[in-house]
């Protein structure tokens, strides 16, 4: 499994692209800057997108993807979330008002975009891969995804304040090959991180304390005024070790 790291940022600025990663070319976790960091004939193979939850710096290159592919694809791409996802994207975004409905254009019968739900904890047959969605605690409903392609499997957290239900699936995951997980603000701002339901480093290292099992772990969605802090502080957490997610890195995930 290859996995291309698209956006790696909790925000924008130059040379911060917000969270969004591409799965063997064809699989997309979150939609935050998949436009801005992609080739357009590279947007026009993916063919389904999994959203972890419905804000912004997660879903709004969504508008722009199905924008720029809605004359190239001759089918659909497949937006999957947990239900109140899927609700909140049609109600609030593609809602003829914010953008278009883009489940009915070019046409009603042939869209770009088509919504799907993916139940949490019940494995679901998605393209080539297995997925499973994984409650996690954010400040609205949000949702970690188990990836496997039947020979290695990843975890993502997407947003998320402590948590219980992630670290039980990454315990019991066969073949799990990264846990990459969300360290949006430094350890100063721990108040906010916890009203926003968000980690810091420090919280990342309490919430490690759940995991039995060793596992190479990757950080991201920093916010982009705090990378120096947070990525210091996460240096400091030497067990287990928590490496950087690098934007624009292509990482080859294999089974051992
Ligand atoms: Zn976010
Ligand atoms: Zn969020």
């Amino acid at each position: 499994m290859r996995l291309h790291a698209l956006g790696c940022y909790g925000g924008e600025a130059p040379g911060c692209h917000q969270t969004s990663h591409l799965v063997d070319g064809r699989l997309l976790l979150d939609a935050g800057s998949v436009t801005a960091a992609l080739p357009l004939d590279s947007q026009a193979g993916i063919d389904q997108v999994l959203v972890t939850h419905s804000h912004l710096d997660h879903v709004a290159a969504l508008a722009f993807l199905a924008d720029n592919l809605s004359t190239v694809r001759t089918k659909p791409i497949e937006v999957w979330s947990i239900p109140p996802v899927i609700r909140h994207l049609k109600k609030h975004v593609f809602n003829g008002i914010i953008w278009p409905d883009f489940t009915t254009i070019p046409s009603p019968q042939n869209p770009i975009l088509s919504f799907h739900e993916i139940r949490e904890g019940r494995p679901q047959r998605i393209g080539g891969y297995e997925v499973m969605a994984v409650r996690v605690d954010h400040t609205v409903e949000a949702t970690g995804y188990l990836v496997s392609d039947g020979e290695a499997s990843i975890l993502f957290q997407g947003d998320s304040g402590p948590t219980t239900e992630l670290w039980k699936v990454a315990n019991a995951a066969s073949r799990l090959q990264a846990i990459i997980v969300e360290t949006s603000y430094p350890n100063l701002l721990q108040d906010l991180a916890d009203a926003s339901g968000h980690l810091t480093p420090q919280t990342l290292r309490t919430e490690l304390t759940k995991l039995t099992v060793r596992r190479p772990i990757y950080a991201q969605h920093i916010k982009p005024q705090f990378i120096a802090d947070i990525v210091r502080e996460l240096a400091e957490l030497s067990d287990p070790p928590v490496a950087i997610l690098e934007q624009g890195k292509e990482y080859s995930f294999l089974a051992t």
